[in-house]
């Protein structure tokens, strides 16, 4: 989901325009990307699900951001004697997407999905456009919310800022990592964006957790969490079928956003992430069919594992290499880690920042860097010892002429 605002506690649906469009155009050119296959074929019309394995149905929805598509997945299911239809991920809270919904929920055998029900709902992790319509879909068919208990109340949180005002811990963060004070004032401005595209959420839910066997029609379906792109994400794996719906957690062609907020601003997401893609290497077969929330469903799980870690291994030697020439604070480091040039006055300063910290923190973590305080209010991050900092620059003079 790429988005229109800046990202903080109040608009984390805000959160992977910058770096997503940064690894789309640096993998079109990799090696690597032909190990994934795509064998599904074109995405489904809007309206209209496609059948990719049996009681398995691909559906789109549109996103009103720069990513504009969500992948979700309806399996067939029976809950208590109704026949039906369990859905992982629900779309934004927008008027197209209610539209489609009411389009595709239509009665009679002839309607997109034969008049059937609801049965429940899953989603895989908290944002906007995977929980959005969660609570109107558990409303119309009285159907129970099913999903991580990390992500429903950190959902329920975020939902709660909407309509406050932009808290000074959130404006002190920014301002560590050097923002202007133009940019805080638009902060202020878009704070609270998060609620707009969740429509009310369900009261309750039932919890899933990690390694838990879930039936779900005739199959058994394995949760599998993962972490750093949201708190405890959600997977869902049948071997039975070869299937894995992998949320934003594995994604074929742009790599999820992995981002530090100013709720926990010492927070190492991207030491999560790594791990969970250690974790799942290990635990899942290499030859799972997957089916992500944006993009097209893809053979090649343990290439793409292999592709995110490398990739996120370059940003932190680059940015070692960077900080060992002079100590910096985190929106001099956009040029190190992103392709594209970052305009603090546009919509990607935040995600580019929530990113930039997410590396920072990740080599504070490792002792690898310190952060310092400067008058100007703005953390500096130096390499932590000058024997590595010669290393680092003498690895970017050889690495320099590229
Ligand atoms: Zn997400």
């Amino acid at each position: 989901m790429s988005k229109s605002e800046v990202p903080g506690p109040g608009a984390p649906e805000a959160r992977e325009a910058a770096p997503e469009a940064r690894e789309a155009a640096r993998e079109a050119a990799a090696p690597e990307a032909a190990a994934l296959a795509y064998p599904c074929g074109e995405p489904p019309a809007p309206g209209a699900p496609k059948e990719i394995a049996p009681g398995v149905l691909w559906l789109r929805m549109p996103l009103p951001f720069a990513l504009n598509h969500i992948n979700l997945y309806l399996l067939d299911d029976e809950v208590d004697g109704r026949a039906g239809w369990a859905v992982v991920d629900t779309g934004t809270q927008t008027p197209d997407v209610l539209a489609a919904w009411r389009t595709l929920l239509a009665p009679g055998a002839g309607s997109p999905l034969a008049g059937r029900p609801i049965t429940r709902v899953f989603a895989t992790h908290m944002h906007p456009d995977h929980m959005g319509m969660a609570g109107w879909l558990t409303r119309k068919y009285d159907a129970r919310l099913w999903m991580t208990r990390e992500e429903y109340l950190m959902c329920r949180t975020l939902v709660a800022d909407t309509g406050r005002e932009a808290p000074d811990d959130a404006i002190d963060f920014y301002r560590r990592c050097g923002w202007p004070e133009e940019a805080l004032d638009v902060y202020r401005a878009r704070f609270g964006g998060f609620g707009k595209y969740v429509h009310a959420l369900p009261d309750s839910f039932r919890r899933i957790v990690d390694g838990e066997r879930l039936a779900i029609g005739g199959n058994e379906w394995r949760v599998v969490v993962g972490r750093g792109h949201s708190p405890e994400h959600a997977s869902l794996v049948c071997e039975h079928l070869g299937i894995m719906i992998s949320g934003d957690q594995v994604l074929p062609r742009i790599s999820s956003n992995v981002s530090v907020f100013p709720t926990e601003p010492d927070a190492d997401p991207l030491g999560e992430w790594l791990a969970s893609i250690a974790d799942l290497r290990a635990r899942l077969p290499a030859e799972l069919l997957v089916l992500p929330a944006h993009g097209e469903p893809f053979r090649g799980l343990h290439a793409r594992l292999d592709r995110l870690a490398a990739g996120h291994a370059r940003s932190l030697a680059r940015l070692k290499r960077s900080l060992a020439a002079e100590p910096k604070r985190v929106i001099d480091i956009f040029g190190t880690l992103f392709a594209r040039p970052i305009d603090t006055r546009s919509e990607q300063l935040g995600l580019a920042t929530g990113e930039g910290v997410a590396h920072l923190n990740h080599l504070v973590q490792r002792g690898e860097v310190v952060a310092e305080a400067a008058a100007d209010g703005a953390l500096r991050y130096r390499l932590a010892d000058a024997d590595a900092a010669a290393a680092a620059a003498a690895a970017e003079a050889v690495a320099a002429p590229e």
